[in-house]
């Protein structure tokens, strides 16, 4: 989901908002004033960042301010580091609970995860590609020649979960902001009981 997207789904925007400690009010998916002064607030975080670190490509930016400000501090980091190597650009930063069982229900199965089940629901979690002529690079490769490189050293520097470090699935163009259970975000993230930093 894009950023001009998620603010229009009020409910998954509020929980956004309150997980990053920005929104005071109630999951109630009504817009008030509480909405708009914490988006406002998580507009300034995202602008700060955009400031000290340069504006990437719009489809990185579009992921990018999607992310909880805590993990787009490092996703961005790490993005800026990429573009000095290539055409690395962000496909993907939070999906919506909606978004992910949309995702489920597809046939052929892409995904074993239902809303509520994957890292990208609660904002923590990115997916970055390399793309070449205006084509993203699908292949994950292995070994001492993997594309993956670059990105496995920079999410070990920045202190990321790098998803070519797992078997099954093996996923080297995810990354994510520490090793939270799902149930635990999921549980914070629905209820509004922790924020991001308040877990971490
Ligand atoms: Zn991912």
């Amino acid at each position: 989901m894009i950023y001009a997207e998620l603010q229009q789904d009020t409910l998954a925007w509020q929980r956004a908002l309150k997980f990053a400690g920005m929104y005071r009010g109630k999951l109630d998916g009504l817009t008030g004033p509480l909405t708009r002064e914490a988006a406002a607030q998580w507009r300034e975080s995202h602008k700060q960042l955009q400031t000290r670190y340069g504006r990437l490509d719009k489809r990185t930016e579009d992921n990018l301010l999607t992310l909880q400000p805590l993990a787009a501090l490092k996703v961005r980091q790490m993005m800026t580091a990429l573009r000095a190597l290539g055409d690395w650009r962000l496909i993907c930063g939070l999906r919506t609970y909606d978004e992910q069982d949309k995702l489920y229900a597809k046939r052929p199965r892409v995904t074993n995860a239902r809303g509520g089940q994957s890292m990208h629901n609660f904002g923590v979690a990115a997916d970055v590609c390399l793309f070449r002529d205006g084509v993203d690079i699908w292949a994950p490769s292995e070994g001492p020649n993997s594309i993956y490189k670059p990105v496995a050293v920079l999410a070990r520097q920045l202190g990321l979960v790098w998803g070519g470090a797992w078997r099954t699935p093996y996923d080297p163009g995810h990354v994510q902001l520490g090793e939270l259970s799902t149930a635990t975000l999921h549980h914070a993230y629905t209820t509004g009981s922790a924020t991001l930093a308040q877990l971490l």
